[in-house]
């Protein structure tokens, strides 16, 4: 049996760090060795601080790691970061800096030119930013490499065919979003209930900034963005998992209802060829029946990897239209960064 890596999960008592917990447990490449979160936690065993609230039990092999300040040494190869976005831009830039690779979730480093903002379905050849960053950086086997945001990678992974195909030079997205995307707690229960919030600090911007960046090129190891004009408005509906998005396109050339179907559903790359370990057999699931994606549906299509595209048809205003849905903490999160780590090792980085 080959030696597995040891990673460490930085946040891991959170929600996106339980799923990172609940992902890795029998992962063939990697093993979960180190685990950091806030002063709160750090000293306790994970069984002490965590309260569990994913499905199933606490993995035995994690309930008697004790937890640990975010900051480095750890005892690990690499680092897993589900951190705080404030707390994330200082702690990730010091495991790069000692040595670690860093696979973040976090919004701190994202739009870094010389920082990955990955989907291996989409951009692998962005981690050739990697030496850019390690040159610019002073890095020298640390780095730090980041995934999108959990609704941002819904909305590229669905455009991504059709840019690569016809070109995509306008999208106009509305989100519908989940409860747990704000972590625990979260949002609380008097907002949430019989409501819809059409607020989520920074998402729209996020939303804008990241689609451009992924769908971009990497030129003289910098990131330049697409030329596409993306407008986001994000929406905290009462859903607890998967992010769903109502999407327009304009496209640069002229294609039919069938090719925007068939580009969509055809649609493959690198990690289902490389057969990583988390890649979904299907990146985007195409549905015809008139009432899907639903999140309680279809939330875990491809073990929650794949993205759900229904409701496709001609628009009245530009030129086409469909709803996107994924699951937030998996394919918008921990599953995310698990699917980079995976390239990474298949491209020789860790
Ligand atoms: P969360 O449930 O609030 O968890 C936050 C984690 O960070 C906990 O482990 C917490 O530890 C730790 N933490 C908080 N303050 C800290 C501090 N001062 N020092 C060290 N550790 C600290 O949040 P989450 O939803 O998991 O999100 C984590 C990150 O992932 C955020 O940057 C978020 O934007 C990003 N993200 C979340 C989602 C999602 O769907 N939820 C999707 C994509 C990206 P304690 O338990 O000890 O307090």
């Amino acid at each position: 049996m080959t030696k597995k890596f040891r990673a460490g999960i930085l946040g891991a008592t959170g929600v996106v760090g339980q799923r990172f917990i609940q992902l890795l447990e029998n992962h063939p490449q990697f093993e979960v060795a180190a685990l950091a979160a806030s002063d709160r936690s750090q000293g306790k065993t994970y069984a002490e601080a965590c309260t569990w609230r994913l499905p199933g039990e606490m993995p035995e092999a994690v309930k008697r790691i004790v937890v640990q300040p975010p900051s480095p040494p750890l005892e690990c190869d690499f680092v897993f970061s589900s951190l705080p976005g404030d707390i994330a831009k200082g702690a990730e830039e010091d495991f790069a800096r000692a040595g670690y690779p860093v696979i973040s979730n976090s919004s701190s480093h994202r739009m870094g030119p010389d920082v990955p903002l990955l989907i291996p379905e989409v951009n692998p050849e962005h981690i050739e930013l990697i030496d850019a960053q390690r040159t610019n950086r002073d890095y020298h086997r640390g780095f730090i490499v980041t995934n999108p945001n959990c609704s941002a990678i819904a909305i590229v992974i669905a455009l991504a065919p059709l840019h690569q195909k016809f070109g995509v030079t306008t999208c106009v997205v509305t989100t519908m979003q989940a409860l747990s995307g704000a972590g625990y707690p979260g949002v609380p229960s008097l907002d949430a209930t019989d409501n819809v919030i059409p607020f989520i600090g920074g998402e729209d911007e996020k939303v804008e900034s990241e689609t451009r960046k992924i769908l971009g090129v990497v030129s003289q190891g910098s990131a330049m963005d697409a030329d596409i004009s993306v407008s986001a408005q994000c929406n905290r509906v009462n859903v607890t998992d998967g992010h769903m998005a109502s999407i327009r396109v304009k496209l640069a050339r002229s294609a039919s209802l069938d090719d925007v179907r068939q580009a969509l559903a055809s649609f493959m790359s690198e990690p289902q060829q490389l057969k990583l370990h988390t890649a979904p057999c299907k990146p985007i699931i195409v549905r015809d029946e008139i009432d899907r994606p639903q999140p309680r549906l279809d939330r875990d299509a491809g073990n929650g990897m794949s993205i759900t595209v229904g409701r496709l048809m001609t628009d009245t205003v530009l030129d086409y239209r469909f709803v996107a849905l994924g699951h937030n903490t998996i394919r918008g999160a921990a599953g995310a960064a698990i699917l980079n780590a995976e390239l990474l090792v298949a491209r020789g980085y860790l």
